[in-house]
């Protein structure tokens, strides 16, 4: 069977990141996130980690430039040739572009954009309490999803655990603008080409799994 190609689309916070782990698994394709992927050159003082880390600091978007060349580079990668999903990227309409002329130059096709959607006044609350398990990535939230025992992650029994620097209340006003302003114009051009799906993201995160396996199919 050939591999799913999946673009995830939705404002910070929504639950990409978490749903996109979920398919990976499903369906034995790669999540590519633009965010790890520069949050990885941040910490590891990369040349483009030292440019990236004021704009992802201030909520901005990073170059389109850096951006579609590290997804060029990443996804010529063999473990790509099965399928990938595509979490926090495109954001912008020439990165969607981009993405397109590569794909073509590869002799590939997108199988579904899926957008989803969650209230903005939904997102700051969203975004403002998660946490993560240093160890294995696993998500919390302060209110909404606490470790079963206080203090150890429920996966792997990790016991630290982090916050990413821009999850506070003022860097997700702005990212939250980036969202609106650069990225939703995405919606109409792959709704052009009947590729898009949206469906409710502010509902139990079980829920909207089993919602994107029924569109992504078997
Ligand atoms: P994310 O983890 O997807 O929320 O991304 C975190 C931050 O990384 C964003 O606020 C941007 O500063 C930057 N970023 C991630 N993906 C992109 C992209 N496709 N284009 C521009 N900037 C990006």
């Amino acid at each position: 069977m050939a591999g799913k190609r999946i673009i995830l689309m939705g404002p910070p916070g929504g639950g990409k990141g978490t749903q996109a782990k979920r398919i990976q698994e499903r369906y034995g394709i790669v999540q590519l996130s633009t965010g790890d992927m520069l949050r990885a050159a941040v910490a590891a003082g990369s040349p483009v980690g030292k440019q990236a880390k004021a704009v992802m600091d201030a909520g901005k978007l990073v170059s389109d430039e850096i951006i579609i060349s590290m997804i060029a580079e990443r996804i010529s990668q063999p473990d790509c040739f099965n399928g990938f999903i595509l979490d926090g990227f495109p954001r912008t309409v020439p990165q969607a572009e981009a993405l397109d002329k590569l794909l073509t130059e590869k002799r590939m096709d997108l199988d579904k954009v899926v957008e989803v959607a969650v209230p903005d006044e939904r997102l700051i609350e969203r975004i403002t309490g998660r946490f993560t398990c240093a160890k294995c990535g696993e998500g919390y939230h302060d209110t909404f999803k606490q470790p079963k025992k206080p203090g150890v992650c429920d996966v792997c029994g990790g016991t630290e655990f982090s916050r990413r620097a821009d999850d506070n209340a003022e860097t997700v006003k702005a990212r939250l603008k980036a969202y609106h302003v650069q990225t939703s114009p995405l919606l109409p051009y792959y709704e052009k080409k009947g590729l898009l799906m949206v469906i409710d993201g502010d509902r139990d995160m079980d829920v909207v799994t089993t919602d994107l396996i029924k569109i992504l199919g078997a």
